[in-house]
């Protein structure tokens, strides 16, 4: 099995091309076959290496290496030539001079009969005197392909069979008037030069592959097998794209996304196994892995359960890791106090491991204990807790009993705090709800003896004081 990512360079890796990527390699690893990387960067104007650079960059991180290349079809340009020139010679391809103008008004008529191609085959039969009459009069001419009546098949190993009228599909261009082939075509010359066995690629690609056959017949080829993979789409069943927030892989590495848990995710993506398995490590799907359980329906991109999954990774790693991993996002916090004993950091993501969701959510939440008391910012229901009647007494109390405990421990704490809460007749929650506020600025935090203990008497004193004050 040989099979290929052929990503353009125009962009970001995105969700879709990163799912196209690992079921191509899923099944290379599967079948100890070849997975090939190749570029397809004919598109000059739009293709940038800084793009390429991101893709390599996205693919390595996602874990997704490759067999062969990256092949760079700017680099190839003498090869496609030379099966223009074939076709030329053979009379299954021809030049034309249409201006667009002259296209446009032929799609136009197009539009008014719908049997009938949009491009309608004019230049076909040009003699060789009005070929050079139009090139004296500066026109430059593209190469079109000559598409013969009859009807193409796709054999879709996810689809079933796929049959168009090749009418409709017209004669389509093949090298561009800047000497550049066109995507269809310089893709299937290389599918078969690579001896590409899978074409596996995203469902919007569904209406190349008739034109991509009648090219791999015209030139004698080898057909590869093809299978299109279900679109994907927003939790609103549009398309996804920008509208429906980042599907750029590197924003999923930014916010702190693991690896693992993204492939795992994206893996679900219109796979399942069939116990509807949620997770599943990249090894285990090597061996699980089927284009046969590939649905034809849609996926839906939800947000919600990647995070959900992100945070079922994060629980399963060992400490050590986990506190290496969040050491990285610390340079990410505002006005962050310079030093943290490394002990006592990783406590702080001990405290955070079970609730964090991905390593910007540990940023976020854990901020309070990396600033200093004057850059805590209070969220506005910690504002209400701090604020009600009788809190201000409350705290003052606290604030004297937790600085005459000699050992500050969660265990000593919590019962200093009971303790206090018995002393005043109130719950203890009417402590602890103002007094996490009070240290936190939130009215969430992991649990409160343990986020006392850690502060330490002096910040936890300094923070109740600055509430009482104000
Ligand atoms: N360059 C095409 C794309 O990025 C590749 C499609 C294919 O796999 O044939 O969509």
């Amino acid at each position: 099995m040989r099979v290929r990512f052929a990503p353009a360079p125009t962009g970001y890796l995105h969700l879709g091309g990163a799912r196209t990527a690992l079921f191509n390699w899923l099944l290379a690893k599967q079948h100890q076959g070849k997975f090939i990387l190749r570029v397809e960067d004919t598109d000059i104007k739009r293709s940038t290496q800084e793009s390429v650079q991101v893709i390599l960059d996205s693919l390595n991180w996602l874990g997704i290496t490759w067999d062969e290349g990256p092949y760079f079809q700017s680099e190839r340009i003498h090869i496609y030539k030379e099966y223009i020139e074939k076709l030329l010679q053979e009379n299954k391809a021809y030049y034309c001079y249409c201006t667009p103008e002259e296209l446009k008004a032929q799609r136009q008529e197009a539009l008014e009969s719908p049997d009938r191609p949009a491009y309608d085959g004019r230049c076909q039969n040009l003699s060789l005197a009005q070929r050079q009459e139009y090139e004296s009069g500066g026109r430059k001419p593209v190469v079109r392909f000559q598409i013969l009546p009859g009807m193409t098949t796709v054999n879709d190993l996810i689809r079933g069979e796929l049959t168009f009228d090749n009418k409709l599909l017209g004669d389509f261009i093949i090298l561009k008037s800047d000497g550049m082939p066109t995507y269809n075509f310089a893709c299937i010359i290389d599918d078969a030069l690579m001896e590409i066995t899978h074409v596996i690629r995203g469902e919007d690609h569904i209406s190349n592959t008739p034109r991509q056959i009648l090219l791999s017949q015209a030139l004698g080829f080898k057909l590869p097998i093809f299978a299109h993979l279900p679109l994907i789409l927003g939790t609103d069943k549009t398309p996804l794209s920008k509208r429906h927030g980042d599907v750029a892989i590197g924003h999923y590495i930014q916010e702190g996304y693991l690896p693992e848990a993204l492939v795992n995710y994206l893996a679900l993506l219109g796979w399942s196994t069939s116990d509807s398995q949620q997770i599943i490590s990249g090894s285990e799907l090597v061996v699980k892995f089927s284009l046969e359980r590939v649905s034809k329906n849609p996926a839906i991109f939800d947000l919600e359960k990647l995070r959900w999954l992100n945070g079922e990774y994060i629980k399963g790693l060992d400490i050590d890791t986990l506190t290496g991993l969040c050491g990285k996002y610390l340079n990410k916090i505002e006005n962050r106090k310079s030093k943290i004993e490394n002990r006592k950091f990783k406590e702080i993501v001990r405290l955070f491991q079970e609730r964090m969701r991905t390593l910007g959510d540990f940023v976020e939440r854990a901020r309070f204990f990396f600033v200093d008391t004057g850059s805590l910012v209070y969220e506005p229901e910690a504002m209400t807790l701090l604020t009600k009647n009788g809190v201000s007494e409350i705290m003052e109390q606290v604030k004297t009993k937790l600085s005459q405990l000699s050992s500050f421990t969660p265990d000593s704490i919590e019962m200093c705090i009971r303790r206090l809460a018995e002393e005043l007749r109130i719950k203890a929650a009417d402590i602890i709800h103002p007094l996490r506020a009070a240290l936190t600025g939130s009215k969430v935090s992991p649990g409160i003896f343990e986020v006392v203990a850690l502060l330490g008497k002096k910040i936890v004193t300094e923070r109740i004081s600055k509430v009482l004050k104000n």
